[in-house]
């Protein structure tokens, strides 16, 4: 068993806390929101007044917070979470953050000889409740080798992605190909309409045929063909688009700082910008297939 603070208990933190709590582990969690607090200590969570308490004498640190704005902040510049803990305490953030924010928070802890892994998640809030997460973890060996118990309590597979910020880099890569995909699957469902070819018949050949994808496969926007897709349900989240444009935004970002060259992410980021400044940015991702219906003439 050991002591693990959790710090952010939104959406993903909330259930991954409580995850490790059924795993046997002590949680003290902390969130700036007080009603988020609640919802973890109605799971087991241990409730802290601050981030600094809930972090001292831990054996892990988890931060699961929006952006790299917020994990720069709570370990290092407002917070100086790094600062109350020792040598011995693992720290992971595991929230989607610009490569920036992520090289800073490895120097300041490599400065405090503090082991710091970047590790994101993909599985969405569903994977987050049942514990399905997979983990891509970045810096070093042992640290990680530690922390492996503690990621398969809340999750089914840690990635070894590389040194440190590498985990950023694939989620970075995977999401901005997912973002892709799915603009590309709204393109042929409106190109598909317009050609007057039954939204089953799309489905039935796309998903089995050479296009198939995440995004057409599991996700579908076409309502009635996928039971748990958010088309089903009026594109109730699932993955909102405004996460999506957050993501796209941070490929793009990644792309700048390495000089990489990216002509369809920045496209997918383009156009999920104007659905979430001209629509509705809560909604799941995959209702973009509206805006491409209706860009398109007649
Ligand atoms: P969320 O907004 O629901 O949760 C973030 C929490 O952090 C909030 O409860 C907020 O109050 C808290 N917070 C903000 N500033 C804080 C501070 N200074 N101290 C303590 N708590 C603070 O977001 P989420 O959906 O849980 O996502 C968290 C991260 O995981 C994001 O980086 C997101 O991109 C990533 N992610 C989300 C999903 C998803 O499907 N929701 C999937 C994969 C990755």
């Amino acid at each position: 068993m050991a002591r693990i603070a959790f710090i952010g208990l939104g959406n993903m933190g909330g259930p991954m806390s409580i995850n490790l709590v059924k795993a046997g582990h002590q949680v003290r969690g902390y969130d700036i929101v007080p009603e988020k607090v609640a919802r973890a200590v109605a799971g087991g969570v241990e409730a802290a007044t601050s981030n600094p308490e809930a972090a001292k004498d831990a054996n892990f640190v988890f931060t699961m917070l929006p952006t790299g704005k917020e994990v720069r902040e709570v370990l290092v510049d407002d917070d100086e979470v790094l600062d109350v803990i020792g040598p011995d305490t693992i720290v992971v953030d595991s929230s989607t953050t610009d490569l920036a924010a992520t090289d800073y928070i490895h120097t300041q802890a490599a400065k405090r000889a503090i082991a710091l892994i970047d590790s994101p998640v993909s599985g969405g809030m569903a994977g987050a409740e049942a514990g399905t997460l997979t983990f891509m973890a970045g810096g070093d060996t042992a640290p990680i080798d530690r922390a492996e118990p503690v990621f398969l309590a809340m999750g089914k597979q840690v990635v070894r992605a590389g040194g440190p910020s590498a985990g950023q880099a694939v989620k970075v890569c995977n999401n901005m190909l997912l973002g892709i995909s799915m603009v590309g699957t709204c393109e042929a469902i409106a190109l598909g309409e317009a050609a007057g070819v039954d939204h089953q018949v799309l489905f039935d050949v796309i998903s089995t045929s050479t296009g198939n994808c995440w995004a057409m496969n599991v996700n579908c926007p076409m309502p009635d063909m996928v039971d748990t897709a958010p088309a089903n349900r009026g594109y109730t989240p699932g993955f909102t688009a405004k996460l999506m444009l957050k993501d796209l935004t941070l490929s793009q970002e990644a792309a700048a700082k390495t000089g990489a060259v990216t002509p369809l992410g920045e496209h997918a980021r383009a156009l999920y910008e104007a659905f979430c400044d001209e629509r509705n940015g809560e909604v799941d991702f995959s209702a973009l297939v509206q805006m491409m219906r209706d860009m398109q003439p007649g």
